[in-house]
């Protein structure tokens, strides 16, 4: 009888980063794109969503469906929404509303076992409601965090801050991610991935480099995201 090999584990990733507008979207397409390539059938979960143009069409969750190349239900992948370009429990919070957590719990179940990417909002203090951040989804999840953050000035100490306060929950890092975000390169960038690797004893991927075409920013984030998949980056461009 033909021994059956074990499948190894669904690689499953929460995307969190040092602030707001660093690159966790870019990151996240890059890695379900990267999954969905290897045949993984990933979902993306983007339980909170605020700036929405459309709350028929939050942004970001279609984002990660599209590059899941998934077909799950909206209400799954993004199950909250709000208009005002704030934190989810401000946004919340100002339309006298509680995000039921209960609601995010029950669409987690719905996304399943298999592959994925959580994107969160904002950094790990970002409130979702009136007692949960961002940290305590994560937490809540299990599942490891890639911590996207500015390559240049600024970044050893946002990235150490985040970092300290998962070791503080216990939560694994699976890597940090660092990602340029202005076309001028800053003296500080040489030495940043090095020294947050050796004194956090953390993998450093990247610096992403800072490009406006679309299609090449997706390729620069997958080539720099491969590794963290196992696969090649020349083969990930
Ligand atoms: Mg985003």
């Amino acid at each position: 009888m033909a021994r059956r090999r074990a499948l190894p584990p669904a690689p499953r990733f929460f995307v969190t980063g040092t602030d707001t507008g660093v690159g966790k979207t870019q990151a996240s397409r890059a890695l379900l794109s990267l999954m969905a390539d290897a045949g993984l059938s990933p979902q993306g979960f983007k339980p909170y969503e605020s700036g929405c143009a459309s709350l028929r069409a939050p942004a970001d969750a279609l984002s990660l469906r599209e590059a899941a190349r998934s077909d799950l239900p909206l209400d799954i992948v993004c199950p909250h929404r709000f208009r005002a370009p704030l934190a989810p429990g401000i946004a919340a919070r100002r339309l006298g509303r509680e995000p039921d957590w209960n609601v995010t719990l029950a669409a987690w179940e719905r996304v399943g076992q298999g592959a994925v990417v959580v994107e969160g909002a904002g950094g790990l203090f970002v409130p979702l409601d009136s007692s949960h951040d961002v940290i305590d989804l994560i937490s809540t999840l299990g599942l490891p965090v890639l911590l996207v953050a500015r390559a240049g000035l600024g970044t050893l100490n946002h990235t150490a801050l985040s970092l300290e306060a998962l070791a503080a929950r216990n939560i694994p890092v699976a890597a940090v991610l660092l990602s340029r975000g202005s076309p001028t390169r800053d003296p500080s960038e040489r030495d940043n991935a090095a020294l947050i690797a050796e004194r956090h004893g953390v993998r450093v991927l990247g610096p992403v480099p800072y490009l406006l075409q679309p299609v090449r920013r997706h390729a620069a984030f997958r080539a720099a995201l491969a590794p963290l998949l196992g696969m090649d980056r020349a083969r990930a461009r």
